[in-house]
């Protein structure tokens, strides 16, 4: 099974990743956390993209083929893989169906979470992630503003650097640009599942799980 979730920052595709990754026991690929592993470690790739995530734009498509090859090649995605911030950009989806096409076994979901502009800008205002365990939260909706609803650690929420407002917005904005191109170049070639990502987490992964299965 190769899962593709697709939509803006923010709306929740990390999160629902997770949780499909764990039901389905497939790999969850977060490009941007790939990317962010490499910034924090000082890595050749991590000094190359350091600036550019930091600003909200998008890495260059030959520095993030090079990454996406490595990863859906390697032996522990062979039975599947769900794909999280990947293809942004019409060239890393046709980069991405050459890949698919020399998979063994192909069972292919592309999964459209939809949500405003709005709603995306205050939930990524809002966000923090544990430094802990990698929960991620709304300020909104937990309880105890310091404390870690998983792992229970107190004080360990950070913000991400490009979730300031006005990197969100420029984020918002590439998505519209460039990203959301990447919608059209699928759809006449796989059912596209749109779920709605404002809903309640629960909600949401019930009505991505209820298309699966039809
Ligand atoms: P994300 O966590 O998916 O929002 O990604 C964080 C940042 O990493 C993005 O704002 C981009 O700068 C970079 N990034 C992640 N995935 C890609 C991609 N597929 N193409 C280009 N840049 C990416």
């Amino acid at each position: 099974m190769q899962i593709i979730l697709f939509g803006a920052p923010g709306v929740g595709k990390g999160t629902q990743a997770k949780y499909l990754a764990e039901k389905f026991k497939i790999n969850h690929i977060s490009t941007g956390d790939i990317l962010r592993e490499a910034v924090k470690n000082q890595s050749a790739l991590g000094l190359k993209v350091k600036e550019i995530t930091s600003r909200g734009e998008l890495v260059p498509d030959n520095i993030m083929a090079g990454l996406i090859k490595e990863t859906l090649f390697s032996e522990k995605n062979k039975n599947g893989f769900i794909l999280d911030g990947y293809p942004r950009t019409i060239d890393q989806a046709k980069l991405l169906e050459q890949i698919l096409s020399e998979l063994p076994n192909k069972n292919i979901y592309f999964i459209h979470l939809i949500a405003d502009a709005d709603v995306i800008v205050e939930r990524l205002t809002n966000r923090r992630v544990c430094s802990v365990c990698g929960t991620i939260v709304n300020l909104n909706l937990i309880s105890k503003k310091n404390e870690c609803p998983n792992c229970k650690s107190a004080d360990s929420f950070i913000k991400r650097k490009d979730d300031e407002e006005s990197v969100i917005r420029h984020r918002l904005s590439v998505y519209e640009n460039t990203t959301f191109q990447v919608l059209e170049f699928y759809r006449n070639k796989v059912n596209i599942i749109e779920v709605n990502g404002t809903d309640q987490i629960e909600s949401v992964k019930e009505n991505i799980l209820a298309a699966i299965k039809n």
